[in-house]
């Protein structure tokens, strides 16, 4: 059961129902998802033939706005993940603030396998069979794991031929030069480091410098810049290929060019180990910035880190969160510390509604500013309830969502 996230997910909507006096409404409402689409795609592959890929868009609940969230594009995308992930992003955008309800979605294929052409086929395919589904006031798709700004660009035309007018609001994450928010590219990782900072401050932890990451795409690859620029050490790295470990600190725009030139960072540097083994070094902050279950009951009492920021979605299962808390580990929940994305995802939804576009400056201004207020609500309840960072922003988001904590 650990490894299916849709029953993680409800294990913990359970267990944070259980410390709030939400209606019993609530708690139905949130255990199901409201739709959920299942679509087949047909692409005309570069060789003349036709090949079917499997597609979903999960709509998890829209009592604070249009449903919101990304689309994965990965071998392994499959309905509970999407539901479990939806869910995460209803949580998630209560909690930091946003007017958004929760969604996501995607296709079961690797991108890697596929011709730029078949990408864009496959994907504006995908968006005109979800067409009917999605809308700046319905649901608005952003990337995830496998998916790019390029992407959503495509989606945004797509979607703007089917209903016959201009449309740009209707994705997130779209390069800047088509409707997409400065900032945004970076918002995730840089959210992540700044919720790090706020709560090593209140934690009384400012000596914890020493950093491994694992995942070193869009979220891992823009925290590691961030924080190597604010005094981080960042001795350990891994991408699905393999690992890093240089207790020097690692040199993050080399090894970026490194793995850009060579397709991995095998072999950049001294030690070179699994991915695996990248999560269990010897240091004071751990950040899967991967898939979920990369934390679990048999690496758990491994792992030496005291800190763990989680970047990926739903990162540590719930055997080994409780491992962790058990060894007094801190956990800085998923559905806190990478809401930076969907923070700027909604800024440039305000950008496109409004016909404005922020500077960069001011976008990472109000980003902080929104993932600090987050950091400090949950601490605060942290602290009145002596319980979990992961429990604390539950209660937090399900109050948003109408729900009222047990005293
Ligand atoms: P990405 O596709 O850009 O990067 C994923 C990275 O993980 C790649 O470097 C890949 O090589 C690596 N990886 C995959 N399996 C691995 C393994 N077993 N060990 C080590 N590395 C592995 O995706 P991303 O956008 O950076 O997303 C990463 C995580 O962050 C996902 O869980 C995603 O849901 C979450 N997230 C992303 C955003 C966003 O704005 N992109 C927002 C919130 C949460």
């Amino acid at each position: 059961m650990q490894d299916n996230p849709w029953q993680r997910a409800l294990a913990q909507l359970q267990s944070t129902i259980e410390l709030t006096d939400a209606h019993p409404d609530l708690h139905a409402r949130l255990k199901e998802p409201d739709t959920i689409v299942e679509v087949d795609v047909p692409v005309e592959m570069d060789n003349g033939t036709t090949k079917i890929f499997r597609g979903y868009r999960v709509q998890h609940n829209n009592m604070r706005g249009p449903y919101k969230g990304g689309l994965r594009f990965h071998p392994q995308v499959d309905l509970d993940e999407a539901k479990a992930l939806a869910f995460w992003m209803t949580m998630k955008n209560a909690l930091v603030g946003v007017p958004f309800g929760g969604g996501k979605g995607g296709i079961e294929v690797d991108p890697k396998e596929l011709s730029a052409g078949e990408l864009e086929r496959l994907t504006r395919n995908f968006a005109r069979e979800l067409a009917h589904v999605i809308g700046p006031e319905k649901d608005v798709p952003a990337p995830d794991v496998g998916s790019t700004a390029q992407m959503m660009h495509w989606i945004a035309d797509e979607y703007s031929k089917h209903i016959g007018e201009h449309s740009p609001s209707v994705v997130t994450g779209k390069p800047v030069e088509h409707g997409g928010s400065e900032g945004r590219t970076e918002a995730t990782g840089y959210g992540g480091g700044y919720v790090l900072e706020a709560m090593l401050t209140k934690l009384g932890k400012e000596d914890a410098k020493t950093v491994a990451i694992q995942g070193f795409g869009n979220v891992g690859s823009y925290l590691a810049e961030y924080l190597e620029a604010h005094g981080f050490r960042i001795v350990g790295l891994s991408d699905s290929k393999g690992g890093i470990h240089m207790p020097e600190g690692i040199d993050i725009k080399a090894a970026e060019k490194y793995k850009k030139e060579k397709g991995s960072l095998i072999g950049f540097g001294s030690t070179t180990m699994s991915s695996e083994d990248v999560l269990e070094l010897p240091v004071d902050i751990l950040v899967p910035a991967a898939l979920e279950n990369a934390i679990t009951e048999k690496n758990a009492p491994d792992i030496k880190a005291s800190i763990v920021l989680e970047l990926a979605n739903g990162p540590t299962t719930l055997e080994a969160d409780k491992i962790l808390h058990e060894k007094g580990t801190i956990v800085i929940p998923d559905i806190l510390a990478n809401a930076g994305g969907v923070a700027v995802s909604y800024f440039e939804w305000e950008q496109n509604r409004n016909g404005e576009e922020w500077s960069k400056e001011d976008v990472l201004m109000r980003l902080k500013e929104k993932m600090e207020n987050a950091a400090t609500r949950v601490f605060v309840e942290s602290e009145a309830k002596k319980i979990s960072l992961r429990d604390a922003a539950y209660i937090v988001a399900l109050k948003s969502l109408g729900g009222t904590a047990v005293e």
